[in-house]
């Protein structure tokens, strides 16, 4: 219920908290389209939940995240945009392994709930034509 000195539509509201929190960007779109288009129906971002998954699959108890490779400090050999930036590192390396530490909380009570937790990487999302993460995405929640 909005409080009464609010002058914010919810429609307002949730804007900006995307912004802030920066949702909805390219990548979650990629995901949401290309998991659209396989037929699974999803919500957005359910704030119960630790972390707010970017897609919950309700009935199949299942949730997806969209992880940006450098703020969620992809930790994968392979990875060429996950790093910590030359200068500040101490700053950086202590914020990114705050990002990491909160990321795992949040996925081990996920799980601990009984939610299925995949974490789909900015790398793999942007990498070939999509049809490995397809086939990710199904052998996940099917
Ligand atoms: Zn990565």
């Amino acid at each position: 219920m909005a409080s009464p000195r609010s002058k914010l539509t919810d429609a307002q509201r949730r804007r900006i908290m995307q912004a802030v929190r920066g949702r909805n960007t390219g990548l979650e779109m990629i995901v949401r389209r290309l998991v659209h288009s396989m037929g699974y129906r999803y919500r957005l971002h359910r704030r119960n939940l630790p972390g707010s998954p970017d897609l919950v699959f309700g009935p199949r108890r299942k949730v997806i995240f969209v992880h940006g490779c450098f703020w969620h400090f992809h930790q994968e050999p392979g990875c060429k945009i996950a790093h910590v930036p030359a200068s500040r590192r101490e700053y950086w390396w202590a914020k990114l392994s705050r990002n990491v530490a909160r990321d795992s909380r949040q996925q081990h009570v996920l799980s601990a709930e009984g939610w299925g937790v995949l974490v789909l990487w900015e790398c793999e999302i942007r990498a070939g034509d999509g049809r490995t993460l397809q086939e990710k995405i199904r052998k996940f929640l099917d």
